[in-house]
C-alpha cells in the first residue's frame, strides 16, 4: 500500500489545477473600451447593457446592478418594504451575508434547518418557522443546486411572503428547466472574486416586477428616479452603483458561462460516478427537478458511520498533501456567529446543519473546470486516502 503523502509518501499529483478568475483577450479589450470611452462609472452604457443581457439570460425582465451580492440582498429587502421587527426565514448554511443583510435592515433572521441531502432549506422547517411576523424567505441555492422552489413558492403564496433567492452560488442554474432568480420576488447574484462569474466585486438583482426594480434602482442610485433630474432624490438611497469596468468584464464572463457550466456538469458526472464506491465520502445528491446545477461547489460528505474518527480537517490535509485541493467548508452554522447571539437560536436547533458542518467539505468550481481526464488524479487520491485511513486517524489521534 502506498504511503500517504502527508506521512512522507509520493504525492499523487504535482500539477496545479486551473486558477480562478479566468480571462483572455476579450476582457482586456472590453476594459480598454471603457478606458477610452471616458465614462468609467455607473453611467457607462455597458452597465445598462449588462443588466439587460443578464436579466434576459435569467428569464426575467429587469436587472439592477449593485456594488456586491450583499447590498443586493439589503436593497431587495428594503425595496420589498421589510422593516424593523419583521421576520425573515434564512438557512443556517450559507455565507454570513444572507443573514446579516436581514439585520442590516433592522429585521430579524429566523434560521430554519436544511435538508440533509441537498443542504438547502427544508420546506417542512420553513413551515414550522412561520409566525405572524414572517414577511420573507431567503432561500440559498447552496453550491449551485436550486433549493426546492416548488415548495418555497407554494409556501410564500399561501402566507403572502416575499421570496428573495440568494443566487450567489447559482449563476445559470435551472429548476425544472427555468433559471434561478426568476422564481422569487427577486433573485440576488454576486460577482465577488470567488464566484462563477466575477468582476472582482459586483452584484445584481433580477425581478419581473417593474415597480420593485425601479425602487431597487433608486435605492442603489442615491434615491434618484428614472427620468428624474440629477439633484432630485425621491427617497432615502445610497451609492451602490457598479462601475463601467465591472460591467464590461461581466459581459464577457457571461458569454463564457454556458460553456463553463457544461464542463462543470460533465466533471461532476465523472466524479459522482467514480466516487460512488469509494466508501470514504459520499458525492452530492442532486434533486431530479434540478435541470442545471452550477457547481460553484462540489460537496463531499465524509462517511462517518464507516469511519467515525475521521475529521474534515484530516481528510482535507491528507488530500492537500496528495496535490488535491479541497476546502474544509463552513465550520459552524451561521447562528453560532456572535452577531446573531441575541436571536435565541441555540446549538441543537438545526441538527442537519450542524452535522453538515462536521461532515461536509467541498471542491471549488475552478477544479470542476478541469480538462477531460484531469480528475482521475482526484479519484486516485481519494482512493489512496481511503486505503490509508486507518493510519491517518490513528496518527491524527496522537
Ligand atoms: C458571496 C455570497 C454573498 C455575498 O456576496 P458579496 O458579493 O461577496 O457581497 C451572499 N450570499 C452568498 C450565499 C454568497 O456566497
Amino acid at each position: 500500500m502506498a504511503q500517504l503523502a502527508i506521512f512522507g509518501g509520493e504525492p499523487i499529483r504535482s500539477k496545479p489545477f486551473a486558477r480562478w478568475p479566468q480571462f483572455d483577450e476579450r476582457e482586456k479589450s472590453a476594459l480598454m473600451e471603457v478606458l477610452e470611452s471616458g465614462v468609467w462609472g455607473g453611467y457607462n452604457s455597458q452597465v445598462a447593457e449588462f443588466e439587460q443581457v443578464f436579466a434576459t439570460f435569467h428569464e426575467t425582465k429587469y436587472g439592477v446592478t449593485a456594488a456586491n451580492g450583499t447590498v443586493t440582498l439589503e436593497t431587495a429587502l428594503l425595496a420589498a418594504g421589510i422593516r424593523a421587527g419583521d421576520e425573515v426565514i434564512v438557512p443556517p448554511i450559507s455565507f454570513i451575508a444572507t443573514a446579516t443583510a436581514v439585520l442590516r435592515v433592522g429585521a430579524v433572521p429566523v434560521f430554519a434547518d436544511i435538508d440533509e441531502a441537498t443542504y438547502n432549506l427544508d420546506p417542512t422547517r420553513i413551515r414550522a418557522a412561520i409566525t405572524e411576523r414572517t414577511r420573507a424567505i431567503i432561500p440559498v441555492h447552496f453550491a449551485g443546486q436550486p433549493a426546492d422552489l416548488d415548495a418555497i413558492i407554494e409556501i410564500a403564496e399561501r402566507h403572502d411572503l416575499i421570496v428573495i433567492e440568494d443566487c450567489a452560488h447559482a449563476h445559470g442554474a435551472t429548476w425544472r428547466g427555468r433559471r434561478v432568480g426568476s422564481f422569487g420576488t427577486f433573485g440576488s447574484f454576486s460577482f465577488q472574486a470567488s464566484k462563477n462569474m466575477t468582476a472582482g466585486e459586483g452584484g445584481i438583482l433580477t425581478t419581473n416586477d417593474r415597480t420593485l426594480a425601479e425602487r431597487a434602482r433608486s435605492i442603489c442610485n442615491q434615491g434618484r428616479r428614472s427620468g428624474g433630474a440629477w439633484y432630485e432624490h425621491v427617497r432615502l438611497g445610497t451609492n451602490f452603483r457598479l462601475s463601467g469596468w465591472q460591467a464590461a468584464v461581466l459581459l464577457v464572463q457571461l458569454a463564457r458561462l454556458s460553456e463553463q457550466l457544461a464542463t462543470r456538469s460533465a466533471n461532476a458526472r465523472f466524479l459522482t460516478e467514480q466516487l460512488a464506491q469509494c466508501e470514504i465520502v459520499t458525492p452530492p445528491y442532486v434533486d431530479e427537478r434540478v435541470t442545471g446545477h452550477s457547481y460553484y461547489l462540489y460537496p463531499l460528505r465524509l462517511n462517518r458511520e464507516r469511519f467515525p474518527d475521521l475529521t474534515k480537517e484530516h481528510f482535507v490535509r491528507a488530500l492537500a498533501a496528495e496535490g488535491i485541493p479541497v476546502a474544509e467548508g463552513y465550520p459552524q452554522p451561521l447562528y453560532a456567529q456572535h452577531v446573531f447571539a441575541l436571536y435565541e437560536q441555540r446549538r441543537g436547533d438545526c441538527p442537519a446543519a450542524e452535522r453538515m458542518c462536521e461532515e461536509v467539505c467541498w471542491v471549488s468550481h475552478e477544479i470542476m473546470l478541469a480538462q477531460p481526464g484531469d480528475l482521475r488524479d482526484f479519484v486516485a487520491a481519494v482512493a489512496k486516502v481511503r486505503d490509508g485511513v486507518t493510519e491517518l486517524t490513528r496518527r491524527a489521534a496522537v
